[in-house]
């Protein structure tokens, strides 16, 4: 629920800010007084902060629309992944509920000697689980999850990020515990200066690390996750934001297997033994996670496919026509979805994480 009412009373509403002059009009959420605000704003607004909340100090300069977008697009109220979801990674679990999980839960307990750090860093190749940890945490905290993609703030949102930056930290900051999850970080906090570095990225990363500092006095249940497949991109600065610094490895042969089976189980397609699971499970050394899904995904073609060519219509098809996925479905499929990820870069973070990497 909305972690933080009002006090009941007249609130400021942000109107538009044409040329960067908030106005300070006095008028409730919930009257129909002319206050610019259209239907869905004030529906995000109400959302924030209750039917006659007060606006918080915070959002009262902000552009509604901004405002809107982050409550819209940006947060999501049930990302719906628990650990159980996530295959293998027992270490990155560990970790993160000690170092964050419990800290959102127990403020009060975590400050002082114990006050947590802010940032947590999530590195690895892609399709290996990041994204759906942070979800994870947000459920198990039970916080407000909010996604970005950095890659986003630097393309769509051209000479706005900066605005959108200060929107996002400002819901957030309503909405704690918050769990913020900005993709592709690297893109945000890169090391390439001078020629590639615009004047507007270099102004977006000094308002993100304003934000982060901003993270204590009032923001104590606001957690950043970053994460990157490209860690070695990130400077010491943005480094020392992310305290905390997690290898999210390629899933191994046990996790491999525990992905196979759930989502095979799921759907009632189950039927491999154990020595055909682990067949396929040396077949697919190298796999990230999400090949994993995507051979899954192909191998479960197969009993359609063959039915489909034993002369059966789609649209006749019944459940019981197809048997259940087996060994040479999956041989087939392995064809098809070859590993995404290269020996070379698993060289690249194995060796950053023994330098940077949060060991323990
Ligand atoms: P990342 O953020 O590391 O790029 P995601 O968390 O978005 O990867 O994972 C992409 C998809 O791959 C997930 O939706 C899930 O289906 C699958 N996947 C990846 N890693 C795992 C894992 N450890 N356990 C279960 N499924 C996984």
């Amino acid at each position: 629920g909305v972690s933080r009412r009002g006090i009941r009373g007249n609130f400021v509403p942000p109107i538009k800010s044409n040329g960067g002059n908030a106005g300070n009009m006095t008028s409730r959420i919930g009257g129909t007084s002319g206050d610019g605000l259209d239907d869905s704003t004030r529906r995000c607004l109400e959302l924030l902060c209750g039917p006659e909340g007060e606006l918080p100090e915070r959002l009262r300069n902000l552009e509604p629309r901004l405002i809107e977008h982050v409550s819209n697009e940006i947060m999501d109220q049930d990302p719906n992944v628990r650990w159980d979801d996530i295959a293998g990674l027992d270490h990155a679990k560990k970790c993160v509920t000690e170092m964050v999980i419990w800290p959102l839960l127990r403020p009060d307990i975590f400050k002082g000697c114990r006050s947590p750090g802010r940032g947590l860093l999530l590195f690895g190749p892609p399709g290996t689980g990041k994204t759906m940890i942070g979800k994870a945490i947000a459920g198990e905290a039970k916080a407000t999850f909010f996604y970005i993609s950095a890659s986003s703030l630097t393309s769509k949102w051209i000479g706005e990020g900066e605005k959108l930056v200060r929107a996002l930290f400002g819901v957030a900051s309503c909405r704690q515990p918050a769990v913020i999850f900005v993709d592709e970080i690297d893109s945000l906090l890169s090391q390439r200066k001078s020629e590639g570095e615009h004047d507007s990225s270099r102004r977006l990363k000094t308002q993100f690390f304003i934000e982060m500092e901003g993270f204590g006095s009032g923001n104590e249940q606001i957690l950043l996750i970053g994460a990157t497949n490209r860690p070695q991109e990130l400077d010491d600065a943005a480094r020392r934001r992310l305290a905390k610094r997690l290898y999210i490895p390629l899933p191994s042969f046990e996790a491999r297997a525990w992905i196979i089976h759930n989502l095979l189980e799921k759907d009632g397609l189950f039927k491999l033994s154990k020595e055909e699971i682990d067949t396929i499970c040396k077949w697919t050394e190298g796999y990230s996670g999400s090949d994993m899904k995507n051979l899954v995904k192909d191998a479960s073609m197969g009993p359609l496919r063959e039915a489909l060519k034993q002369g059966i219509e789609i649209t006749k098809l019944e459940k019981e026509d197809m048997r259940p996925v087996t060994l040479q479905d999956f041989k087939h499929a392995l064809q098809e979805v070859r590993p995404s990820v290269s020996l070379n870069e698993l060289v690249t973070y194995e060796d950053w994480n023994k330098q940077f990497g949060s060991l323990a």
